[in-house]
């Protein structure tokens, strides 16, 4: 089982990222991609890439803080200079919490997936509010590898982005009784592009919710996918899985 989105190097699992890491793989975790937004996270992701050879990495300057895209580009660079780094992101748009201005969020985006088109590297992306212009802006890359992170959406949208060869991903709102949305979408989405995310420390699914979530919790999401689509659960985990190493190349 691979969390493809958890925020480890941040600051609220600074005192215990490796116990973290040690319930994750005590409940059958085999991979987590941590998502580093901040430079003085790159210091933390190394020290736990050190220690554990399950954990990879994705460096991005996220929507948020496109506002210091230019100072934030060294990051990216320098980023993918860390081991086992394996994806641009998360990078795209968010237009509720509007921390950076639309059109710095827009400039940052596409850059981003222009270099990481030049690196080969897949993107991870976060969409909120802003379906429309993530489509736009996406449309002029496909085909794209990458994932759609914490998906949520319409039917038609979500088709759109499969269109272009995305994968997509659902966290711990799948798991929440009102999310009658994400109820048709995880029933609909075809296996083979089908991903599981924790967005520890955010999102914690329904048995854990206002809790600080972790990766240990990802079998809660994996659990109620496959109840959704009546699926042998050991079937969702090893089809996840398996799509997790194709888009993230994980050997
Ligand atoms: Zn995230």
């Amino acid at each position: 089982l691979i969390d493809t989105h958890a925020h480890l190097a941040c600051d609220s699992f600074l005192k215990d990222w490796d116990e973290v890491v040690d319930r994750a793989i005590e409940s059958g975790i085999n991979g987590i991609v941590c998502i580093i937004c901040e430079s003085k996270e790159m210091e933390v992701y190394c020290r736990i890439a050190e220690k554990y050879n399950i954990v990879y990495g994705a460096v991005g300057i996220h929507p948020h803080d496109a506002k210091d895209y230019d100072k934030n580009w060294k990051m990216l660079e320098e980023g993918l200079r860390l081991p086992r780094m394996k994806a641009v992101g998360e990078i795209g748009l968010d237009y509720y919490y509007k921390n950076s201005s639309i059109e710095k969020q827009r400039i940052a985006f596409r850059e981003q997936l222009e270099f990481a088109k030049l690196q080969n590297l897949p993107v991870v992306i976060h969409s909120r509010e802003a379906i429309e212009d993530t489509l736009k802006i996406l449309e002029r890359f496909n085909p794209i590898q990458g994932v759609m992170h914490c998906f949520s959406g319409s039917q038609e949208t979500m088709e759109r982005f499969l269109d272009m060869g995305l994968f997509v991903s659902f966290a711990g709102p799948v798991t929440f009784p009102n999310a009658k949305n994400l109820d048709i979408l995880a029933k609909l989405v075809p296996l083979d592009r089908l991903l599981v995310e924790t967005d520890s420390p955010y999102l914690a699914p329904q048995p854990k919710r206002g809790k600080r979530n972790e990766p240990g919790f990802l079998h809660y999401i994996v659990e109620e996918i496959a109840n959704k689509r009546k699926e042998d659960i050991t079937e969702i985990i090893r089809i996840t899985e398996a799509n997790a190493r194709k888009l993230f190349k994980i050997v």
